[in-house]
């Protein structure tokens, strides 16, 4: 359950990760949507208010166009209506000429006036030249005058003058006789260049043009002009050819067949004369300062989107890698969860202060104590107190890295049963930096195992027959007495005991018997070992050896003698030890100060005591002989 829970958890880990790098591409993708609609939406508001400012302008330079050409209709009309009340003869037409050369300073926009009669010769002008062979009757503006009887103005198609060379835009009338036959022609001529000047005050960008055309195509004047334009015949254009079709003024984009530009244009019909005015911008100069700004705000904004792109890019990277990390971590937590709940041993985290972060199922039947209860306690709560210094030791070295891992035995509370003996392995835990946060701890119950140590080493030190300690443990506790003597200068007391004609009582009462005198002489000797130091042993065969620390020779003989009196007062029989008919024993003992004389050692002590048993013996038996003296025997019986 728990197990299926941490890996649904897992499965929907990659989950974030993915939601974070859809919300940042979507902002990302949002920012450059909004920016490019703002963009586009300048732009379109650039082009409409050029198309606005192009409508305008059309609107007032056809107003200029037609200003200009009633101006002079105006003039052509006084003079015209002058010429046909007074007639052209020699007089009035010195009037005229007078009254040109008054005018002339006053004309403005108008280059020249021109009188011409039915014949085409020149008769009076503002011009100032010798005029007297001149005729203009093969002008079309003549031709038209003279075929078509219109009182009306007419605008000709321009002509290159025949005074400056130049181009001039023509605007005649036609002079009637009174009977209504044809007269002549009153013309004025506007300069080409006068038009042309005049538009290149307006700022059309670098390839913004203004034009000037009669209604039938022909090309009046031109803002920029190489020299080519004026006079061409453009009907053909789509613009003037469909005319009818369309409306007397509009804008529209067009891609124009001289430069190949998109342009923007704007164009207007005169209602008044037969000519219209075209303005022309390309696009791009439209948009130039739209493009200009654009791109800045465009980088800018490119470069916050890829700021919010590298940022969510790392972002999500991390959270990728935590979660990889978290996912890692739970695995190995169950793993660790898997392989400690299984276990039999207890085990245990203990974090760096030493309280417990987790305990397995197993502390129930370790320590007695459910994990439950065992979390948030201190890890080393129930150590006995004899073995607190010891583990604390070896928890600080593990704490300090000074090892890695340990292993400990102690005792340690339980539960139920008093004290128990616990073996625990300690390893150190680490965190992700590498700096120890803990340790985990592996411990079992040890109680039965230390119990059948002890009971072991208690059996290599005893004597199975008797129960005393044996030789090998005699040989060691006089190694260890010897050194305490000669540390604490202190006497230090060997008594050594032989069952007299022993071998005889086996002869005569069987070997079982002797077994048992030896045991009833052992349980004397172990009563007479009064104090904690004192060591009773079974040195071999019905050899006997009392070891008496911090006894002297004095000591040792009040011991000897109690034990006599003991063995004495049991009276087991023994038929072949005269005279007594009892066991008896012989005694010798041997006393040291170990610090009175340093090259003795404790075998040289035994060695002593034997000899004084030897001397015992010798002596007859049944007595004590201390080393160097031979005490009277038996000294209690006598008493
Ligand atoms: P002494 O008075 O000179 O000491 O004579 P002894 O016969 O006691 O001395 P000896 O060393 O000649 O004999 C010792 C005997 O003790 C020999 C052996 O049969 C007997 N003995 C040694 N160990 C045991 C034992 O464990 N059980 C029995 N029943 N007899 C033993
Ligand atoms: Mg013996
Ligand atoms: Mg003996």
């Amino acid at each position: 359950m728990k197990a299926s829970r941490i890996n649904g958890h897992a499965e929907s880990l990659p989950r974030l990760p993915f939601w974070t790098a859809t919300f940042v591409t979507m902002v990302c993708i949002a920012i450059l949507a909004l920016s490019g609609w703002r963009e586009w939406a300048t732009r379109e508001a650039d082009l409409k208010n050029a198309e606005i400012d192009m409508v305008n302008l059309a609107r007032s330079l056809t107003q200029h166009a037609e200003d200009t050409i009633e101006l002079a209709d105006a003039v052509l009309f006084g003079l015209a209506s002058r010429l046909e009340a007074n007639g052209t003869g020699p007089a009035a037409i010195a009037t005229v000429q007078n009254v040109l050369d008054l005018r002339k300073p006053t004309l403005g926009r108008i280059r020249g006036l021109f009188v011409y009669d039915e014949t085409g010769r020149w008769l009076a002008t503002t011009e100032k030249v010798d005029f007297s062979g001149l005729n203009n009757s093969d002008r079309a503006y003549f031709q038209h005058h003279r075929a078509v009887d219109d009182r009306r103005i007419h605008l000709g198609p321009p002509v290159q003058s025949r005074v400056g060379g130049q181009w001039i835009i023509t605007v005649s009338r036609r002079l009637d006789h009174p009977d209504g036959a044809f007269a002549g022609v009153v013309l004025a001529t506007i300069d080409a260049g006068y038009f042309s000047q005049f538009y290149r005050q307006f700022d059309l960008g670098p390839n913004g043009a203004i034009t000037l055309l009669s209604a039938d195509g022909i090309l009046l004047a031109r803002s920029v002009d190489n020299g080519t334009y004026v006079g061409r015949d453009m009907s053909a254009t789509p613009l003037i050819r469909d005319r009818m079709s369309r409306p007397a003024a509009s804008v529209y984009y067009f891609k124009s067949p001289l430069d190949g530009l998109q342009r923007l244009s704007s164009f207007r019909f005169s209602e008044r004369y037969p000519l219209l005015v075209l303005a022309t911008e390309a696009q791009d100069d439209v948009l130039v300062r739209w493009r200009q700004t654009a791109m800045v705000r465009t980088a800018f904004v490119l470069a916050l989107t890829l700021v919010i792109g590298v940022i969510g890019l790392y972002l999500v990277r991390q959270l990728y890698e935590r979660q990889r990390m978290a996912a890692a971590l739970i695995a190995k937590e169950a793993d660790f969860r898997l392989l400690a709940e299984a276990s039999s041993d207890m085990v245990t985290r203990i974090d760096f202060d030493e309280r417990i972060l987790y305990a397995s199922p197993s502390s129930a039947s370790v320590l007695g104590w459910d994990p439950t209860q065992l979390v948030g306690t201190p890890a080393l709560a129930g150590v006995n107190p004899e073995d607190l210094p010891r583990v604390a030791q070896v928890v600080a070295a593990l704490k300090r890295g000074e090892v890695e891992e340990a292993r400990i035995i102690y005792r340690t509370r339980h539960r139920e049963k008093t004290e128990i003996w616990i073996e625990t392995t300690l390893r150190v835990t680490r965190s992700d930096s590498g700096t120890i946060n803990g340790v985990v701890a592996i411990s079992r119950d040890m109680t039965e195992h230390k119990d059948l140590e002890d009971k072991l080493a208690a059996l290599a030190t005893l004597d199975g027959l008797t129960g005393l300690a044996n030789r090998r443990c005699f040989d060691e506790r006089l190694e260890q007495e010897w050194a305490r003597a000669s540390r604490e200068g202190t006497a230090l007391s060997v008594l050594m005991i032989d069952i007299d004609h022993f071998k005889k009582f086996n002869d005569r009462y069987g070997h079982p018997a002797g077994d048992g005198c030896l045991r009833a002489v052992a349980a004397v000797l172990a009563a007479q070992t009064r104090r904690p130091g004192d060591l009773a042993s079974r040195y071999g065969g019905e050899e006997f050896a009392l070891l008496l620390p911090g006894t002297d020779a004095e000591g040792c003989e009040v011991v000897g003698m109690r034990f006599c009196d003991a063995l004495r007062d049991i009276q087991i029989p023994h038929g072949s030890n005269p005279p007594s008919g009892l066991v008896t024993a012989s005694l010798g003992g041997a006393t040291v100060w170990p610090n009175s004389n340093a090259t003795t050692d404790c075998a040289s002590l035994v060695g002593a005591a034997d000899r004084a048993l030897y001397s015992a013996k010798d002596g007859g038996r049944d007595r004590m002989v201390m080393s160097g003296r031979v005490l009277p025997w038996p000294r209690a019986r006598s008493a």
